[in-house]
């Protein structure tokens, strides 16, 4: 598609470092370890902040900002060593109407110099509530202004900030001129944006506070622009060259299965069914994420587009993160789908030998209608004999190329992701950027909301009279404990032992307490389900494996240990579990969070039942890293941008790419040159892997 060629002075930009003066091979060895190898690459690594040398009063000064003061000693400086080569030097000093503390690390020669009543210019970061500088520049001498910020780069090895500073400076010289602009002046005007070798410049040699924060907004705009159109014409690329498949479902036949269901859908229901329904029929291969909070009914969403997929002759697969969902699942929908003859089967690891065999047999024969199962589903031995449609449930938790991987199985099905946790818009539209979404933003009538409470652990006592009196009317109850991760396993299992322990003997003859975890045999489990569902059990002590989908409708009382351990989206999740039937259920938070953000957290649990709400919050608080877990692939990383603070400029950068790889023009006029070569840079067009 592309004939086009980088200009002649971005050439110039793709020269080695070593081309800048003052830059030999040893130098160019330690950029090259920050991924610095040429010329532009250089010029592109920004600042990651900047020192503040104007003169404040500290009344005027926020919590953590960086400043510039001039006092006077008031106490002879301390130094404390720790460590190898470590040390803290420690002295009061007057500044207006403050005397603070003033500390700093490593830099015990200072000590010499800093007598009781000498004027000095300090340099840092304010703590506001421990009325402590901490220390970065100090000067000896009354405040002179020199330059109002320098930036301060990372580094590595020998190279230093002043070092860096000095390169830039050289490599501006000699290079600055062949910067040229990869936005389109009719973007850069409707937005008022700096162009790029002005906004570098900026960046690097900062005149005002106020110009870097125009530099800055640019850069915001560029990466998520440049992001965008990535995501955009991956999601082009993929509709255009996904030989999809029109799936002729039987309009009238699947009315009249929705009208079997014991209830009318919601608005929000019928509203993704139809999103859904026209995407299968059209030709283009369907990339869809449906979302809905908790009980907001996507169960019957999905049992509505499997039956569509099979009248119009293909097969379905819902696919599922863990055994006992993949049951759960497995039972609603073969009794809804089988009255109306619907073959369903289940397929997970535990089903083995010559049953596996045999299941196998009639789903490639397609005598299986509907597979439901777990990752087992997307093994290489599962063969469909014509697979139409596959739903995935829960995922939020596969990256971008577990996506891929999905949607490459099988005759280009149709493929349907289903999320229970609400992704904030600004994630939907980064990490979800190349997919379709649909939206159940809306429960079924008449459902109670769930009283939740927090309180310390030392208040176990009364909590667990609370629990009896639930159990006296006939309830159940779970107790959630955290994490059993690979990576913790053994502590947290302990947990759970003492925890289901405990209860066991405080509730010994008058109620049963079952005990659920990660590690128990697949039959185990099943059991301990079982009987729980059957209220053969009242208790169910648990880790977080029945975090989602579990139904048992009787079960009233969710209390969570340590809830402060958990995001906000996973509480909310494990509160789903209470609140299935008709009876007013609870949900206690035992927690005892240290920090403000911690209390503030536990308290917006108690206040909102609305899944969404938590979600943005939860990634305000956290921030984009956390509200995934550690583990999570699929976020993309900015340089410059802040997807939570910066979510209003990614949502016009989102629009903007849309229209431009919708346009005509942007495939053929010379202004969006740099984009495309950007874009076949990323082997997006290509149909090559993203990232
Ligand atoms: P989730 O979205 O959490 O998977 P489910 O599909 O499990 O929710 O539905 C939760 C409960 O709500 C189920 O018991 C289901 O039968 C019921 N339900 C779903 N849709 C409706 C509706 N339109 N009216 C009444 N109840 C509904
Ligand atoms: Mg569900």
């Amino acid at each position: 598609m592309f004939q086009e060629v980088a200009s002649e002075a971005m050439n110039n930009l793709l020269q080695p470092v070593t081309a800048i003066k003052g830059i030999g091979t040893d130098t160019a060895a330690l950029l090259h370890e920050m991924e610095i190898d040429t010329v532009i690459d250089l010029l592109e690594h920004l600042p990651y902040r900047y020192e503040d040398y104007r003169l404040k009063d500290l009344e005027a000064v926020e919590h953590d900002e960086r400043v510039t003061i001039e006092g006077t000693i008031h106490s002879a400086p301390l130094v404390s060593y720790f460590g190898k080569k470590k040390s803290r030097l420690t002295l009061k000093v007057l500044t207006g109407r403050y005397l603070i503390t003033v500390i700093f690390f490593n830099q015990p020669y200072l000590k010499s110099k800093l007598e009781m009543g000498v004027t000095v210019t300090i340099t840092g970061k304010w703590d506001r509530h421990r009325q402590t500088i901490t220390g970065s520049e100090c000067h000896i001498g009354p405040y002179q202004l020199e330059k109002e910020f320098e930036p301060v780069y990372s580094v590595r090895g020998s190279l230093t900030v002043k070092g860096m500073r000095r390169l830039m400076k050289n490599a501006f010289a000699q290079y600055g001129s062949f910067i040229e602009d990869n936005l389109p002046p009719k973007l850069l005007a409707r937005y008022k944006l700096m162009p790029r070798k002005e906004a570098l410049q900026t960046m690097h040699f900062p005149p005002s506070a106020a110009a870097v924060k125009q530099a800055r907004r640019r850069f915001v705009y560029e990466e998520f622009l440049f992001f965008q159109l990535k995501m955009q014409a991956l999601r082009k690329v993929q509709r255009e060259q996904s030989k999809g498949i029109g799936q002729m479902y039987n309009k009238e036949s699947v009315e009249d299965f929705t009208q079997t269901l014991p209830f009318p859908l919601t608005n929000a229901q019928q509203r993704v069914v139809s999103e859904i329904l026209d995407d299968m029929k059209s030709p283009f291969r369907m990339n869809r994420l449906l979302q809905g909070d908790v009980g907001s009914g996507k169960t019957v969403v999905a049992a509505i587009s499997l039956f569509a997929t099979v009248s119009a002759g293909f097969q379905g697969a819902l696919m599922v993160p863990t055994e006992i969902l993949a049951e759960q699942h497995a039972h609603s929908l073969s009794a809804m789908l089988e009255p109306v003859g619907v073959k369903t089967a289940l397929l997970t690891s535990s089903v083995k030998g010559k049953k596996r065999r045999e299941l196998l047999q009639l789903l490639a024969e397609g005598e299986i209608d509907v597979l439901i199962g777990t990752h087992a589903l997307i093994q290489d031995e599962v063969n469909f004999r014509k697979l139409g449609l596959v739903i995935t449930d829960e995922q939020h938790r596969f990256g971008v190329e577990q996506r891929r991987i999905l949607r490459e199985k099988g005759a280009n099905p149709d493929v349907l992701f289903m999320t229970a946790t609400p992704i904030p818009r600004t994630l939907a539209i980064t990490v979800f950027g190349e997919m379709d979404v649909s939206i159940i933003d809306e429960l079924p009538a008449g459902r109670k909301t769930i009283e939740t409470y927090w309180a310390k652990h030392q208040m176990l006592d009364r909590i667990l009279v609370f629990v009896e009196k639930e159990l006296r009317k006939g309830r159940q109850a779970y107790v959630i404990c955290p994490l059993v991760e690979e990576s913790e396993k053994l502590d947290s299992l302990q947990n759970v032992l003492d925890v289901h322990a405990m209860l066991s003997q405080y509730y010994s003859g008058r109620y049963k307490v079952g005990l659920m975890h990660g590690r128990l045999p697949a039959d185990e489990k099943e059991e301990v389900m079982r009987r729980f569902s059957m209220n053969e059990v009242q208790i169910l002590v648990s880790t977080t494996v029945v975090e989602v989908g579990v139904n048992v409708p009787n079960a009233t009382v969710m209390v969570i240990y340590d809830a402060e351990r958990f995001g906000l989206s996973q509480l909310h999740q494990l509160r789903g579990r209470v609140g299935r039937g008709s009876d007013q259920s609870y949900c206690i938070l035992l927690a005892d969070p240290k920090t403000e953000v911690g209390k503030e957290r536990m308290k917006i649990m108690t206040e909102t039942n609305d899944g969404f709400v938590l979600s943005e919050k939860d990634l305000e608080l956290r921030g984009p890293g956390d509200f995934f877990g550690k583990k999570q692939s699929g976020l993309p990383e900015f340089k410059v941008a802040d997807m939570v603070h910066d979510y209003r400029t990614l949502e016009v950068a989102r629009d903007d790419a849309a229209k431009l790889i919708a346009s005509q023009s942007f495939w053929s006029t010379p202004e969006y040159l740099p984009l495309r070569i950007y874009l076949k840079q990323t082997g997006v067009l290509d149909g090559e892997k993203l990232d």
